[in-house]
C-alpha cells in the first residue's frame, strides 16, 4: 500500500524507532507518545483494520500478542501493568488505516476504557 505509513514504515522508506523486528511483525515507539511506554505492534502485511481480517490472519493476531508479552517484560510493565488497544473505524479513533496494537504502560493508565 503506496500511501499507507506503517507500511512506509516497514519498508524503512520512513525512520521509526524500532523495538522488535521479525518476518511477520514489526513494533516501534509511538511518535506522539501518551504514556512512558507506547509502543505500536503491526503486522508486515497490509490489513486495514480488525475489520479486514480473515480466517488466515488467525495465527498472526496470535504472535502479535507473544510479541506483546514479550516487549511488556522487556519494558517491565508486566508487572505493574499495560494496556492494549486496537482501534477500529474512525468512531473509535483509528487514524491509521493499518491495523496496529497499542502497548501502554510506565504509568497509572485510567480505569476508564472509553
Ligand atoms: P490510531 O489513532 O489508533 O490509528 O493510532 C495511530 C497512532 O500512530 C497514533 O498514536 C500516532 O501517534 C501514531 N503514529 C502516526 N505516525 C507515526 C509515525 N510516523 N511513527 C510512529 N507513530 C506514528
Ligand atoms: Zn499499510
Amino acid at each position: 500500500m503506496e500511501d499507507c505509513i506503517f507500511c512506509k514504515i516497514i519498508n524503512k522508506q520512513i525512520p521509526s524507532e524500532i523495538v522488535y523486528e521479525d518476518e511477520e511483525i514489526l513494533a516501534f515507539k509511538d511518535i506522539a507518545p501518551m504514556a512512558p511506554v507506547h509502543i505500536l505492534v503491526v503486522p508486515k502485511k497490509h490489513i486495514a483494520s480488525v475489520m479486514e481480517l480473515s480466517k488466515e490472519d488467525e495465527l498472526l493476531v496470535g504472535k502479535i500478542y507473544t510479541v506483546i508479552q514479550k516487549l511488556a517484560k522487556e519494558f517491565n510493565v508486566s508487572e505493574e501493568g499495560f494496556r492494549v488497544i486496537t482501534n477500529c473505524g474512525e468512531g473509535a479513533g483509528q487514524t491509521v488505516k493499518h491495523i496496529h496494537f497499542h502497548l501502554l504502560g510506565g504509568k497509572k493508565l485510567s480505569i476508564s476504557m472509553c
